[in-house]
Parts: C-alpha cells; sequence; structure tokens
C-alpha cells in the first residue's frame, strides 16, 4: 500500500527513515532546504525537491511546501521524523486530508498529549500514576502558591506546550514561585506562542525511564522495555541506555503494563514513548508521551532486534503487529552517547562549520547513526547532533569497555565536538556504577566548566 514515502525531515532521522524504506522496498523523497542540498539525505533518496531557504520556518516547517513536494513527486505518505513537525497536529490533519497516509498517531492523540497538563489528565483517569501537581493550567500566580503549598516545595513550573526542556522553572519557596510563573509563561510564549503553565512536585533525585511503545490499527500495543535516560545537561537527554540499572524484570514489567494501559486508553495506533520519573523508593509517574519516533530509539532496536521505524511504517500502513508481548526478548545492554557539534570548554556553545577530517568507529557491538561526512559543512541553522554512536555488549560492563574503545576510535577534525567530553565522562565512576539521577551531571559540570577555566 505505501510506495512511495516522503520524509519531512533532515539530518540523521531523515537518512534512517530511507534505510528502513530501501529494506521495504519503498521509494523515497528526500526534502531539502537551500543550504542542505549536498546532505546524505538528498544524495541517499530516489528522489528529493528543494522546500526552500535555510531557516527552519521557510522550508521544513513549511506545510504548503511540503505537501507540495508530496503531489509533484507522487508520494503517497509522510514521515516526520522527530522535531521539525513531527508533533504537529495540524499538519498531521492536513496530510490526511490531502489523502496521504501519515506515519504517526492520529491528530487529535498528538494535540491531547502535546497538551501536557491535559495528557496529564487523560493518564490519571486511565490509572496511570502522575507526579502530583495542579489541576490543568493555573488560573494565577496565588493559586500556584495555594497548591504548591498544599504539596511542598520545591516545586517545578512546566509549559503545557513545552518540549526540548524549555519552559521550566524549578521553585524552592512562595517567593521564587511568585518570580518562576510569569518567567515561565513569557518564556512558554516566546517559544511556542502559549504561555500557559501548570506546576508539579519536583522530584529530588529521580531517574528519567521512558517506555517504547508500538501499536497498531487493530487495539494492539507492546511495549519495548525501558531506556533509561537521567544523565542530563539542562533537562536534554545525553547519554541513553537499556536496560535501565535501576529497573528488574518485575519492574520493568509494571513500567510496561502500565504504559501499554495509558496508551490504550487512547487507542494509540503508530510508535511512541511515554517517559516516567522514578523516584529513590522505586515509585515511578508518567511525565508525558512523545508521540513520535524518537532520537534514542536504536538503543531498544538493540536490545531487542525489533527495527521501530520498519514497524512504524506497517503500523500506518494498516498492518497488524508481527508478534506479541511475550515473544519479545530482550538481550544484552545497549548505550547510546550523542556526538554534537558542540564546544564543552565554551559552555557548549554551537561550532558549525566544515569537517576536515571524519574517522567513525566500527567492530563488533558498534552502530553509527549519522548523516555527516568528510568534507560536509555543519550548518548553524539546524541542531548541532553529528552522530549518534551506540554500542551493544552482552552485558552492561562489555557495553561499557566497547563504549570506551568506539569513543577512542571517534575522529572529528575542523570543529568542536562533545566526544572527548562524552569519553570523560562515560570513565566517571558514577557512570560505570550506572548510580546516576537526572541531577548527577551538575555537579560533574561545574568541576568540568572549572577545569576548563583552569586550563
Ligand atoms: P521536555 O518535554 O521539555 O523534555 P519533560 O517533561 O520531558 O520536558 O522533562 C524533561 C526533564 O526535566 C526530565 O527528564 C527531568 O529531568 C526534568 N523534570 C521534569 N519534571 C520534573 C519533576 N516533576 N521533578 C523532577 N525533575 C523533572
Amino acid at each position: 500500500m505505501l510506495k512511495k514515502i516522503l520524509i519531512a525531515n533532515r539530518g540523521e532521522i531523515a537518512l534512517r527513515v530511507i534505510r528502513a524504506c530501501k529494506e521495504l522496498g519503498i521509494d523515497t523523497v528526500a526534502v531539502h532546504s537551500e543550504v542542505d542540498a549536498d546532505s546524505l539525505h538528498v544524495k541517499f533518496a530516489d528522489e528529493s525537491v528543494c522546500i526552500g531557504p535555510s531557516p527552519g520556518n521557510q522550508s521544513y516547517l513549511r506545510v504548503p511546501s511540503i505537501l507540495a513536494a508530496a503531489e509533484i513527486t507522487g508520494a503517497n505518505a509522510i514521515h516526520p521524523g522527530y522535531g521539525f513537525l513531527a508533533e504537529n497536529d495540524h499538519f498531521a490533519s492536513v496530510v490526511q486530508s490531502s489523502g496521504l497516509v501519515w506515519i504517526g498517531p492520529q491528530p487529535d492523540v498528538i494535540r491531547r498529549m502535546g497538551d501536557k497538563a491535559e495528557a496529564r489528565r487523560m493518564m490519571q483517569a486511565a490509572g496511570v500514576p502522575v507526579i502530583p501537581g495542579s489541576e490543568g493550567v493555573l488560573a494565577s500566580v496565588d493559586e500556584a502558591v495555594g497548591v504548591a503549598r498544599e504539596m511542598g516545595f520545591p516545586v517545578i513550573v512546566k509549559a503545557v506546550a513545552g518540549g526540548g526542556g524549555r519552559g521550566m522553572r524549578v521553585a524552592r519557596d512562595a517567593e521564587e514561585l511568585r518570580a518562576a510563573v510569569p518567567t515561565a509563561r513569557a518564556e512558554a510564549e516566546k517559544a511556542f506562542s502559549n504561555p500557559d503553565v501548570y506546576i508539579e512536585k519536583y522530584l529530588a533525585r529521580p531517574r528519567h525511564i521512558e517506555v517504547q511503545l508500538l501499536g497498531d490499527k487493530h487495539g494492539n500495543v507492546v511495549h519495548l522495555g525501558e531506556r533509561d535516560c537521567s544523565l542530563q545537561r539542562r533537562h536534554q537527554k545525553l547519554i541513553e541506555e537499556s536496560p535501565s540499572p535501576a529497573v528488574d524484570a518485575k519492574l520493568r514489567q509494571r513500567l510496561g503494563e502500565t504504559a501499554i494501559r495509558g496508551a490504550q486508553s487512547v487507542a494509540y495506533d503508530s510508535a511512541g514513548t511515554m517517559e516516567f520519573l522514578l523516584d529513590e523508593d522505586g515509585r515511578f509517574y508518567f511525565m508525558e508521551m512523545n508521540t513520535r519516533i524518537q532520537v534514542e530509539h536504536p538503543v531498544t532496536e538493540l536490545v531487542t532486534g525489533i527495527d521501530i521505524v520498519k514497524e512504524q511504517i506497517a503500523a500506518a500502513a494498516g498492518e497488524k503487529l508481527g508478534f506479541k508481548q511475550s515473544a519479545l526478548r530482550f538481550t544484552g545492554h545497549a548505550i547510546e552517547v550523542r556526538i554534537n557539534a558542540e564546544d564543552p570548554g565554551a559552555g557548549f556553545r554551537p561550532s558549525p562549520g566544515k569537517v576536515e577530517f571524519l574517522h567513525m568507529p566500527g567492530g563488533i557491538g558498534v552502530r553509527i547513526d549519522s548523516h555527516v561526512y568528510q568534507g560536509y559543512e555543519i550548518s548553524p541553522w539546524y541542531d548541532s547532533l553529528i552522530a549518534k554512536l551506540l554500542v551493544h555488549g552482552r552485558d552492561r560492563s562489555e557495553a561499557l569497555a566497547r563504549l570506551e574503545r568506539a569513543l577512542a576510535e571517534c575522529l572529528i577534525l575542523g570543529i568542536r565536538t562533545t566526544t572527548e567530553f562524552t569519553l570523560d565522562l562515560v570513565r566517571t565512576p558514577m557512570f560505570q556504577t550506572g548510580d546516576v539521577t537526572t541531577r548527577s551531571l551538575e555537579s560533574f559540570l561545574e568541576e568540568y566548566d572549572a577545569a576548563a577555566e583552569g586550563v
């Protein structure tokens, strides 16, 4: 049924989708901005269409240009990747009403999950534990203070439309909260054109645990286990792994069943991720659902052997999931690190420019997902991800040794990257033991910054 898929994205994720399509025998159409004409996703696709100038809002975010490209090339389905229009329900519904297949969940599910306050309500109604917090959007600062006093400080103010770690503010007392609400509202208005915020209890030392889900149009939903994404900088993930050092088989089953219950309550019919915070007592709480493929999905592919993008495409085409929960086996341990064109010695400032020399690691148990090649010019217009480096080992200790080995093989010259920083981080006792929380990087980064300044 799906003969030709247009990928409304760029970079490594566009390549990732193209690779799945090639293996499925589906033709591909790349769209690209002017500056991306030489990108690998353009070279690897069967056809390509230039959809506008470099800024995202004049190309990758331009719905009419993308639909025109689909029309011209005769594509009959659209894969949005992640970022850009992937969680834009308006785009999803326009795609569907144009007679094209949308490779993602239904637009109303995207819309309702995209509103974090609404998502909390829905999940609570489905019996999924949520972090204590306000009932929906805050009407006033006084209401925020009232709710916070009732459940106790610290609290976190979050934008209902939030994403990418933006629009969040932690407050330790009423005074801080009175300042945090207007700041978070202003930030949310600027970033998401929606100032609405809500509050949650701020957990002291949680782990970020997310569950990968796959659903089809026949009411089936399975979970593919968890990913631990606790190592974060400013609420953004740096390293992801599966299984989580903090999750045993029993907890995995409870997390999985809870995530499936939540997804089934909204008739979820695609690939998606339910994010939880796990507290020190082993209790977990729903945080949000990402209604798209995620950057870190290959971690799960390595431990399950399942190609999540192929399953997502099959589900969109109306096929039934090809396996049952009981058939899934988790093998070994996988870790992903993100190598970015950023300068860790200068506050992780983006470092665009030409890649003068490139050597990517190889060997047993190594996977590289990257759109970068030697001579490639990293553009300042888009995110700074150069490559996702993944390793798979029989157990965590083999995966760790492999990761160190692979990172040491990685050589990228001409721009600054996070390779060395990541290697230093991987070698710390905290990462080696796996005893980390979402706050663990804060002190490591302080020491790192101090060392950088001392040079
Ligand atoms: P975004 O959609 O912007 O990524 P999330 O809601 O997924 O935002 O939260 C991102 C990160 O922020 C979490 O992984 C966690 O580290 C931190 N965080 C969010 N909510 C809380 C909370 N209630 N308590 C403690 N940390 C939180």
